[in-house]
C-alpha cells in the first residue's frame, strides 16, 4: 500500500551543465521505474533550472534540500518554505544530519522548519538518525524517538500522515558503510511503532526511507525489508547510472 520513495540529495555538488546532464540521464530512464516516486533535490539556486527540465517528465518531482525556519522578511541568505513551493517543490528535506551537526539546528529548529513545509503545502522529510558514539552507547532508539517526539510536540502526530520520515545513521552517511538491512529494519520499526502509539493510521502510511552509503548494490536488499519504503541518496544521486539503478531497486 506504501508506494516506493527514492530521493536524491544532490547537498552542495554540482554546475548548471552538471545538473542539466544528469537529469537527462535519469528522465531518459524514468519509464523503467515507474512503480517508484523519484525526487530529487537540488541546490536552491538551481532549482529554477531543475523545475524546468522536469517540466517535460511528470514522474521525478523536485524537493528543497532545507529551508528557512522563519515565514518571509529579513532573514539574509534565507529561502523560505513558500518560496520553495513557489518554484515547484513537492518535498523539502528537514533537519539533515549536516544541518543539525554543522549549522547547529535543534530538535526545536528542526520541528519549526518541519512546520513551516507543512504550512507551504510541501511534504517534509524528516530525517533522524544516531552518531557512532550515540551507537555504540545503545542509545540509537533512544536518540531517534527524542528527534521524533520533538515534531510531535510542535506538529501533533496527524501531522505525520503528510509526511516522510529518513532514517540515517550519521557514521553511515558519506562512509561507505550501510547499515545492515537486519540494522534498519529494527529501527525503522521502531519508527513505525512510535508513530503509531499516537496515530496508527498516520503510521501505517507513513513512508520511511533508508539514507547512509546506499549504492545500486546493496539498495535492493534494504528495500525488500517490510518498513524500508525507499531511500534518501546521497553521493550515489550524483551519478546517473547509481541512481537510476537504486530507483530500480526500489
Ligand atoms: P550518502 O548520503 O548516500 O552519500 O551516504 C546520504 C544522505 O546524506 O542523505
Amino acid at each position: 500500500m506504501r508506494r516506493p520513495l527514492v530521493m536524491g540529495n544532490w547537498k552542495m555538488n554540482g554546475r548548471r551543465c552538471t545538473a542539466q546532464s544528469l537529469l537527462s540521464a535519469v528522465a531518459a530512464e524514468a519509464a523503467t521505474f515507474s512503480d517508484v516516486d523519484v525526487v530529487v533535490c537540488p541546490p536552491h539556486v538551481y532549482l529554477g533550472l531543475v523545475g524546468d527540465r522536469l517540466g517535460g517528465c511528470p514522474s521525478i518531482a523536485c524537493g528543497a534540500q532545507d529551508v528557512s525556519a522563519y515565514v518571509d522578511g529579513a532573514y539574509t541568505g534565507e529561502v523560505s518554505a513558500e518560496m520553495a513551493r513557489d518554484m515547484g517543490c513537492e518535498f523539502a528535506i528537514i533537519g539533515h544530519s549536516e544541518r543539525r551537526t554543522l549549522f547547529g539546528e535543534t530538535d526545536g529548529v528542526v520541528a519549526q522548519k518541519f512546520a513551516r513545509a507543512l504550512a507551504a503545502d510541501m511534504t517534509p522529510v524528516l530525517c533522524v538518525g544516531e552518531t557512532a558514539e550515540e551507537r555504540d552507547a545503545g542509545r540509537t532508539r533512544e536518540v531517534v524517538l527524542r528527534q521524533i517526539d520533538a515534531v510531535f510536540a510542535t506538529c501533533g502526530a496527524r501531522a505525520f500522515a503528510r509526511a516522510v520520515v529518513a532514517y540515517e545513521p550519521v557514521w553511515a552517511i558519506g562512509t561507505g558503510r550501510a547499515a545492515s538491512p537486519d540494522e534498519a529494519q529494527a529501527v525503522h520499526r521502531d519508527i513505525r511503532d512510535a508513530v503509531a502509539r499516537h496515530d496508527p493510521e498516520a503510521a501505517a502510511g507513513l513512508r520511511i526511507l533508508y539514507g547512509g552509503s546506499v549504492k545500486a548494490q546493496n539498495a535492493r536488499e534494504l528495500f525488500a525489508r517490510a518498513d524500508i519504503d525507499g531511500g534518501l541518496i546521497g553521493g550515489a544521486s550524483l551519478i546517473a547510472d547509481d541512481f537510476v539503478g537504486i530507483c530500480r531497486a526500489a
